[in-house]
């Protein structure tokens, strides 16, 4: 995957053979989902794509800078339909609120440092789920396998280095 991370999720031509991608306007996508087009969907949306891996309360400082007036209830209601229409993906980290992102086709995971809470995405290697085969599957019918990478970032590694080395 060499594509930046900041455009809108890319999506392949349904008709026409060749494999241009192009973003669909995101009234367009929530239109196909199903669901009317309103301006806090839009924002919400609008929102998380600048910002992935937000919290609701994250979400709603942002939009609240286009509508001032909007409530936290309403993002959380917002948040849950697009979720369940399946233009957001719900992120749920240990010790952590519930996060959102509007990547959502690639069954990508995540890389989380423990010491300062920085997310990174990580491709799947194999891009869809489930991709890890468990060992029992209890006679379950398994639809994903969720991989969350835990670590140390670069930053932390060094202040760690300099705080082990002044004690
Ligand atoms: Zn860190
Ligand atoms: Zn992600
Ligand atoms: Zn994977």
């Amino acid at each position: 995957m060499t594509s930046t991370t900041s455009s809108a999720q890319p999506r392949k031509q349904e008709n026409g053979g060749d494999s241009a991608v192009v973003p669909l306007p995101w009234a367009a996508r929530i239109r196909e989902a199903g669901l009317r087009v309103t301006k806090p969907r839009l924002a919400v949306l609008d929102a998380l794509e600048r910002n992935q891996h937000a919290t609701a309360d994250e979400v709603l400082a942002v939009v609240r800078t286009v509508m001032p007036g909007i409530t936290v209830q309403s993002i959380y209601v917002v948040l849950h339909s697009l979720t369940k229409a399946g233009l957001l993906r719900q992120l749920d980290l240990a010790n952590s609120p519930s996060r959102y992102e509007t990547r959502v086709d690639d069954n990508h995971h995540h890389a989380v440092c423990t010491v300062c809470g920085r997310i990174e995405d990580v491709a799947c290697a194999v891009g869809h789920a489930p991709c890890l085969v468990p060992s029992e599957a209890h006679g379950m019918n398994i639809h994903v396998a969720d991989v969350v990478y835990q670590g140390v970032c670069p930053e932390c590694s060094v202040v760690k280095a300099a705080n082990t080395v002044r004690t």
